[in-house]
């Protein structure tokens, strides 16, 4: 069967690997140059960067897709530390890749019963193995899937997810350090959401690090998309780079063409990698269905690339420096819609492991804050004003006049997010899990109303980030056709 897939980020990748491995002929059309999407690169001077993603889980997901050639091509390493903590009050704690190391060292640092940090990853434990086969490998939208063994478990389990707390309650019921309670709500930040709105449920993210690791491949994240352009190729799909898709026709429930920039296509089905907004509101030229509507965005980012001409023994690859007002900063991304003046300041550096990603004197920065949506904020004066604020908080905290340190500068901002990526409102993870009943808001991995559209992608079902765009791949490849079985 002919597929078009529309769209090349990770996971449009990843399905159109499912797709050519089910004997399909798949086209990907991507309105950029490059493969990739949010997962690109970026070379200035001679400091190399990852431009989005950074925090690499569950590789395995990645190692599954490919052939055995390239599975052996295609290398990571686990990080020994997880993150570098740094607080406001000067102290500094860094977290091991051994879970028992972590519990013992936070247990003395956070001034925190061993016993409690222990139940708490446990409960990590718990939600996931409750959740991970029917809510993230499954589509939340067949009947299947619940009336399936590890389904009904699931719902008899339900209760056991504390849905109706929000993450900061619960652990500000458990735990009495804020350092501690801090540290642990930034895991709702991993997809985009608020501790203080987001339901408890997303205590599953810390499992995800803590007992699977972090990662980073060999020459930088976008390996990984290089990986699968690779694998996609070697199955014979074929890219049409620069070949944005314009409109999906359709006639009663059935799509029988697709109209790009360049072309016009017949497929049997279509998958779209695209964000589901764009979909329905641009390609289809209908307005959004009331579920969707209702989905609250994910925050955005901020992001300075800094060439910095010094090396800083204390930072790792993956380094936090905290805000004193985590509510404040909160309240700022999610209700006001604007930045905070203290930000918590996450720092990326890649060239810690890959020496040939800034010069022996320097290293390259990846700066980010977490920032509202899109909505018609002068970024401009956001952006000015939020460097103002990491200059002089960074400076602070490492001793160092940063500012002089810099040797080169980009940014990323919603504005640009949303427009190379077509990303509605510029969110990294499509909507956010601010509501207990988000990930029943978002789009499904099918279309309910057209019978041979398909959605995979951080806009949809199990949602943002690595991981879960490629559950989304999975899932599609589940529910789409096979190949004609009678050949
Ligand atoms: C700054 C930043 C930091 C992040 N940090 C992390 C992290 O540390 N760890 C993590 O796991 N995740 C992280 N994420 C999130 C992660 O990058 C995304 O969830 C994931 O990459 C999204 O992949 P996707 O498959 O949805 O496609 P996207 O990356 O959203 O790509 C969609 C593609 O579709 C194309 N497209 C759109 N419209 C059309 C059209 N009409 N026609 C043709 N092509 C079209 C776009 O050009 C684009 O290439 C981060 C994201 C950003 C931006």
């Amino acid at each position: 069967m002919k597929v078009i897939v529309i769209g090349s980020g990770i996971s449009g990748l990843a399905s159109a690997i499912h797709m050519a491995k089910k004997g399909h002929l798949v086209t990907v059309l991507e309105a950029s140059p490059t493969y990739g999407g949010k997962l690109n690169a970026l070379q200035i001077g001679n400091y190399r960067f990852d431009t989005g993603p950074s925090l690499f889980t569950m590789p395995q997901f990645v190692v599954d897709l490919l052939e055995p050639d390239l599975k052996t091509e295609f290398k990571y390493k686990q990080l020994d530390t997880l993150c570098n903590y740094f607080f406001p009050d000067s102290s500094h704690f860094s977290v091991s890749k051994n879970q028992s190391q972590f519990i013992k060292e936070a247990s003395v640092f956070f001034n925190e019963p061993d016993e409690k940090i222990n139940a708490l990853l446990k409960k990590s434990k718990s939600i996931y193995d409750i959740t991970s086969p029917v809510f993230l490998e499954n589509s939340l939208h067949k009947w299947s899937t619940y009336l399936s063994k590890s389904g009904i478990k699931g719902i008899l389990n339900l209760w056991r997810l504390n849905m109706f707390t929000t993450m900061h309650n619960a652990l500000a019921s458990k735990i009495d350090n804020p350092k501690l309670i801090q540290f642990f709500d930034r895991y709702a930040t991993y997809n985009g959401s608020n501790p203080y709105s987001a339901p408890a449920t997303l205590l599953v993210i810390p499992h995800l690090e803590f007992h699977h690791g972090a990662y980073l491949p060999e020459n930088g994240m976008r390996d990984i998309a290089d990986i699968l352009y690779k694998q996609a190729i070697k199955l014979k799909v074929e890219f049409k780079f620069n070949e944005s898709v314009q409109s999906i026709q359709k006639k009663e429930k059935v799509i029988y063409s697709v109209t790009s920039s360049k072309n016009i296509y017949t497929p049997d089905f279509v998958i779209a990698n695209c964000d589901a907004k764009v979909v329905y509101q641009k390609l289809l030229n209908e307005t959004l269905p009331p579920q969707i509507k209702k989905a609250e965005n994910s925050s955005s980012a901020l992001i300075f690339y800094w060439g910095i001409k010094k090396t800083f023994p204390e930072l790792d690859v993956h380094n936090i420096f905290f805000s004193a007002d985590y509510k404040n900063e909160f309240n700022h991304i999610f209700n006001l819609k604007s930045l905070c003046d203290d930000p918590t300041v996450y720092i990326n550096i890649t060239s810690k492991k890959i020496k040939t990603d800034a010069p022996s004197y320097g290293e390259n920065w990846f700066v980010m804050i977490n920032a509202p949506h899109n909505q018609g904020q002068s970024w401009e004066e956001l952006r000015a004003q939020a460097k103002k604020n990491i200059l002089q908080k960074l400076s602070k905290m490492l001793n160092e006049d940063i500012a002089k340190l810099i040797e080169v500068e980009d940014y990323l901002d919603p504005i640009r997010i949303e427009t190379r990526t077509s990303s509605d409102k510029g969110s990294l993870y499509g909507s956010s899990s601010n509501n207990r009943l988000s990930a029943f808001f978002r789009q499904a991995n099918f279309s309910s109303k057209i019978n041979n559209l398909y959605f995979c992608g951080g806009s949809v079902h199990p949602g943002g980030g690595i991981p879960l765009c490629l559950l989304s791949a999975q899932i599609v490849n589940k529910i789409t056709p096979n190949a004609n079985p009678r050949k």
